[in-house]
């Protein structure tokens, strides 16, 4: 690239100086099923152009070098815990039930600098995968503007698009592991954390990609009142919500105790499954939740890698898809994954389906898996558009060399892109914004970064 952030224009050029090309790469895109030679033109964010031949149309214009690359819609990460960045892999010989209380105890309560570090590490991680967001389901004991403002300030810097989805929990006491006063002091009331959830929507910059939106923990986790509040704070101030649902075959049996139905037929009687909600795993729902969320408009997200990290079961996505269910693929946090890398998730939710259903024509194929992780995470946090690369889209853009892996004989780039994985993305744009450039990150400072990270893994703050 010729400037070295065009999103802020170039000063004193000709009329196209505001306009960055990306040249000579193959546009391939999963949600519109079309791929193709093309030059795309961006301008204040958004797609302005895009065809073969339309540089000469922008001759002063900055340009990135896409040869010998495939261009995608940048890809949105629709479940993660940025908090879980210094805890990855923490995910050996526990199921949920044991998992969730050994983690709340490590990384519930972060330093400032800690805070900021993790969220930047797990940015880091995304952005080099090819997002350019994230559903960031976010935790801290006890949860505080504080923190939010860290989130957030780390979030703009990086110019990355996120729903922080702040969570929270507040069933104290009652029957099953996942039932119970977290660790580490006592659990706010309902109403605490609705004034909470209220304060810090209230610093949402919807116009930027940073969204503030609740993320009670799950139903089995939480009051009715809180999950109610939860929506109706969603709906006043117009941003998604988000939470678990039916992870584990024990939290669905802790939803029939408390509420004599599965979890998703009780949220349908509160009148609280909408298209507002992204619903976290969803891996042990039975026909009738899956027509209820279908009906409702309501969002699922697979997280295939953790579901597997944590011997949780597998998601019946083929069905989900069948009943018409939007779904979106999430890494979860890094310590049931190992770590942030969503096309690693796309894979294996391609793959792991197939266990579910020995019926081929029920599997999804490498473009069924990639468009879930565009559209399915964008409608999540709330984004505009399903991510498909036309004019006037924002310009929400990864691009991976192919290198080596050329395509021939019986690949297809989505094959190749998916299953036979790069190492990381050549260029990555957000909102118009270069995140990524042939590989450096221009958002964040990877020496500081390391230096951080290596001082809290020597015991610093
Ligand atoms: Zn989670």
């Amino acid at each position: 690239m010729q400037t070295a952030d065009h999103a802020t224009g170039i000063e004193g050029a000709g009329p196209d100086v505001d306009v960055l090309l990306l040249v000579g790469g193959t546009v391939c895109d999963p949600v519109r099923r079309w791929s193709g030679v093309a030059d795309i033109a961006v301008r204040a964010g958004r797609i302005a152009a895009i065809g073969a031949g339309i540089r000469a149309c922008y001759p002063a214009a900055a340009t990135l070098d896409c040869g010998g690359a495939v261009v995608v819609p940048g890809l949105i990460n629709g479940h993660t815990h940025s908090t879980e960045a210094l805890g990855a892999g923490f995910c050996d010989g526990m199921r949920l039930g044991e998992w969730l209380p050994a983690l709340w105890g490590v990384l519930d309560r972060l330093s400032p600098v800690a805070l900021r570090l993790s969220l930047l590490a797990g940015a880091r991680t995304m952005i080099r995968g090819g997002c350019v967001g994230a559903v960031d389901h976010f935790r801290q004991t006890p949860m505080t503007l504080g923190a939010v403002e860290i989130a957030l300030e780390a979030y703009r810097s990086a110019g990355f698009q996120v729903l922080l989805a702040l969570m929270a929990r507040d069933r104290v006491g009652s029957d099953g592991s996942l039932v119970g006063a977290p660790t580490g002091g006592p659990a706010l009331a309902a109403a605490e954390h609705a004034a909470l959830w209220r304060a810090a929507m209230a610093r949402a910059e919807p116009a930027v990609g940073l969204m503030v939106g609740p993320g009670p923990s799950g139903p089995v986790r939480c009051s009715d009142r809180l999950l109610e509040a939860a929506d109706g704070l969603a709906a006043e101030f117009g941003i998604p919500w988000h939470l678990h649902l039916s992870e584990t075959a024990d939290e669905r049996r802790v939803a029939e105790l408390l509420y004599g139905a599965p979890a998703a037929v009780h949220l349908a009687r509160l009148g609280l499954l909408s298209p507002r909600v992204s619903l976290a795993h969803g891996v042990w729902l039975d026909p009738d939740e899956i027509a209820l969320i279908a009906e409702a408009g309501a969002t699922v997200i697979h997280n295939p890698v953790s579901n597997m990290a944590l011997g949780s079961g597998i998601a019946p996505v083929a069905r989900l898809r069948a009943a018409g269910v939007a779904v979106g693929i999430g890494t979860d946090g890094a310590a049931s994954n190992g770590g942030q890398d969503l096309l690693e998730s796309v894979k294996m939710a391609a793959f792991l389906g197939r266990l579910d259903t020995s019926d081929p024509s029920l599997w999804l194929n490498a473009q069924d898996a990639l468009a879930m992780a565009i559209s399915g995470g964008r409608r999540a946090i709330g984004l505009s558009g399903d991510g498909r690369l036309i004019v006037g889209a924002p310009a929400d853009i990864a691009v991976f060399d192919q290198g080596s892996k050329r395509l021939g004989g019986f690949a297809d780039w989505a094959r190749t892109l998916v299953y036979d994985r790069p190492h990381g993305a050549r260029h990555v744009l957000a909102r118009g914004r270069v995140l990524l450039e042939d590989g450096v990150l221009r958002t964040i400072d990877e020496t500081a970064l390391d230096a951080g990270l290596d001082a809290i893994a020597q015991g610093g703050p």
